[in-house]
């Protein structure tokens, strides 16, 4: 067994368990090795129930009293609960959604359970816990890896499929990092950082393997933008030697702010560098707060494509914004007769098929679409422009077939996530970004307040209000981590709860509820009923769509604020306030801790996302910057698992000056120690080995 095996060969995964792990992108067995624990419990704190409720997490040996009782109190709901107890007390024990722990669990069995152990009308409760067998002669693992599961898989099953893979096939790996710049780094080797990462022997050794990954996983990330760019300047895209937009400035309603203008000049001078017919393709970002104007932007560099004699595309995350596109550009383009057409997954085949041939004939200039735009089908006459719009909301499948798409054109990103410009600086370089740190004048602020539950009647008086006045309102519901296993959701639940009540406290609300797990179709039809005035509340998870616009909407509510990262809940007041009435904000938190309050704070105080950044950049550093939040993963595809634990900002420059000493002494990776580094950083460049040279 080795890297490259199927799955399938190691013991215990069948085609059944195979398709599972398939679910969640794991066919080979090296697939099932990189597959880290998303987090580890430490079950190693025993305490007793004698000691009453506690603040986190802990473990409790305890014998079973009673036989497990199931209830259903809803279709899909249930609840099966008993007791335990150690002789200090006793406590009862509840699974939500569990049913087949009732046929696992039996009267008499000693079992070490895990979890957060809480009073409730006097008596002692855990909810959900994590179960380990006591088996009289066996050790039981103190530090436990939680995976990522999908369904047909249970944790046990992901572990014990990557213990196997472990023992079989860490024994054989070769580490691709030269020894050299290993030892200088201090890192652990590949072999121990893997098995650590997996079955950890100590909190020290396993703090060694997340330190020699998140090391490969930046390092790489640095060399890999290095030969992106480097392939970039070998290929060529149309140069654009027109860069006249005086006619585009005559007819859009409002003049540029100078932060658009300097954006628009970075453009014109990446599409018409050099001379002649062809040039380096630009791969520029813009990045710029929530109605910084970054559609004005695109639009221009649009323009100057098709003024060229070269065809753009536009690429948004979800059919209603591509829409919403459609809707603004098409007016202004077709005052400067510029062919502008539609591409999503509802327009109608025989429509489609007409789009389809009038684009490769070169009937269009400018198409906007959703990720349809990536299909094979589609075919350029002369492709100029690529333009993706909140990029960090496509896929890494998605990216990578843009790129592909992309090959021999300008490509520009937009991304509303503001990345402190220390962060942006040291991973790209100054060269390739634009930012637009500039509001378009007259933008009203949106009146921020923090409050907590007691405020929970007069929130309610406040959303009838804003009702009344035919405004809408969101309410965004706490984002609870993702959970272990899927059957017991807590987010939808909240959310889908939350809606509940609340239509039960304001029965003559028009609300609907909206969370990641619906099918999108159906996650379109309600943002368009809200969009369109049908409903009046929409509560929701944060899947509400980035950049879609309702300007009808004045009233933000957020849930739970204190669990949202400072750029996400920029991000969500962002959502209001784009209208022409005053509009407000509103953090509900119960939390005492000083750093959720500080953070607050900055919310109520600041209205720049930037700023924002920065400071939730000192706050708690880097890391949250390459989770979804933030999304720093522009080039290559790449979906960061450890760079999240970056603790402050220096350590984290420290990984990307090695990799440029690296670049330093062997610009293209072509010494043989460092044959396999190379190999790795263009996967991850999304070039095959052998474009590289
Ligand atoms: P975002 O950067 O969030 O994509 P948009 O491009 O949607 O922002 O712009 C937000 C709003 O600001 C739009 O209604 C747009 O017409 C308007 N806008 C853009 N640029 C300017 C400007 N320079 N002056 C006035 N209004 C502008
Ligand atoms: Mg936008």
């Amino acid at each position: 067994m080795d890297e490259r095996s199927p799955i399938t060969m190691i013991p215990g995964v069948g085609a059944a368990r195979a398709a599972a792990f398939s679910r969640i992108g794991i066919a080979t067995v090296g697939d099932l090795l990189r597959h880290y624990p998303r987090k580890y419990q430490n079950r190693g704190t025993l305490r007793a129930l004698g000691e009453g409720p506690y603040e986190s997490e802990c473990s409790y040996i305890l014998s079973v009293k009673t036989q497990p009782k199931l209830r259903y109190f809803r279709r899909n709901l249930s609840l099966l609960s008993f007791r335990a107890s150690d002789g200090t007390g006793t406590c009862e024990i509840t699974f939500f959604n569990q049913p087949y722990y009732k046929n696992q669990i039996s009267a008499g069995a000693t079992i070490r359970f895990f979890g957060k152990l809480v009073s409730e009308k006097g008596f002692l409760k855990l909810r959900s816990p994590a179960m380990d067998p006591v088996i009289p002669g066996r050790e039981l693992e103190d530090i436990v890896p939680i995976y990522r599961v999908s369904e047909g898989l249970t944790q046990k099953t992901v572990r014990t499929a990557v213990t196997a893979a472990v023992k079989e096939c860490v024994p054989g790996m070769s580490d691709y990092m030269p020894d050299s710049i290993r030892l200088k780094n201090g890192l652990a080797t590949l072999q121990f950082a893997v098995r650590e990462i997996h079955c950890p022997t100590s909190p020290e050794n396993l703090e060694a393997a997340q330190k020699r990954l998140r090391f490969d996983e930046m390092f790489i990330f640095s060399l890999s933008l290095h030969l992106a760019r480097k392939r970039m300047k070998a290929t060529t895209a149309p140069r654009m030697s027109d860069t006249d937009i005086s006619r585009f400035l005559d007819i859009l309603p409002f003049p540029l702010t100078g932060a658009q203008l300097r954006a628009v000049n970075d453009i014109c001078a990446d599409m018409s560098r050099g001379n002649g017919q062809f040039t380096s393709p630009m791969n520029r970002i813009v990045s710029g707060d929530v109605g910084s104007g970054k559609t004005a932007v695109a639009a221009i560099a649009a323009y100057i494509a098709v003024k060229n004699g070269t065809q753009a595309a536009l690429m948004a995350p979800t059919e209603i914004l591509a829409a919403q596109h459609m809707d603004s550009l098409s007016a202004l383009f077709g005052k400067l007769g510029i062919n502008v057409a539609l591409l999503t997954g509802s327009v109608p085949q025989k429509k489609k098929a007409e789009v389809l041939r009038d684009l490769s004939e070169g009937r269009i200039d400018l198409i906007i679409g959703t990720h349809s735009l990536i299909s094979e089908k589609v075919r350029f006459k002369t492709p100029g422009l690529f333009i993706t719009d909140e990029q960090h909301r496509f896929g890494v499948m998605q990216r990578a077939a843009l790129a592909k798409k992309a090959d021999d054109a300008h490509v520009l990103v937009m991304s509303a996530t503001p990345i402190p410009r220390t962060l942006a600086l040291s991973l790209y370089g100054d060269l390739d970004i634009s930012v637009l740190d500039e509001l378009p004048p007259g933008r009203k602020r949106v009146r921020t307040f923090v409050v907590d539950e007691s405020y929970r009647e007069r929130l309610d008086a406040f959303i009838c209000r804003q009702v009344s006045e035919k405004h809408q309102v969101y309410v965004v519901c706490p984002s609870v981590e993702e959970s272990d296993d899927i059957e017991d959701d807590p987010e939808i639940y909240a959310a889908v709860e939350y809606a509940e009540s609340l239509a039960g406290r304001l029965p003559d609300i028009r609300i609907s509820c909206m969370h990641g797990k619906l099918p999108s179709s159906e996650k379109d039809e309600i943002m368009e009923e809200f969009a369109s005035g049908k409903t009046d509340v929409l509560v929701s998870t944060t899947v509400i769509e980035v950049g879609v616009n309702v300007p009808n909407a004045t009233l933000m509510i957020i849930e739970n604020a204190d669990r949202f990262g400072l750029s996400q809940l920029h991000q969500l007041r962002g959502r209001v306030g784009r209208g022409s009435a005053e509009s407000f904000c509103i953090l509900v938190s119960s939390s005492n801790s000083a750093v959720s309050r500080e953070r607050l704070e900055v919310m109520r105080t600041t209205y720049d996302g930037f700023k924002i950044a920065e400071r939730d950049l000192q706050i708690r550093g880097p890391g949250d910057f390459f989770s979804g939040e933030y999304g720093i993963r522009q080039h290559g595809g790449l979906n960061f698992r450890f760079a999240s634990s970056f603790a402050d900002s220096a350590s984290l420059e420290r990984v990307i000056a090695s990799s440029k000493e690296l670049l330093g002494s062997d610009p293209d990776l072509s010494r043989p120690e460092n044959a396999a580094l190379a190999v790795k950083a263009a996967e991850l460049a999304g070039l095959s080995h052998d474009t590289m040279n």
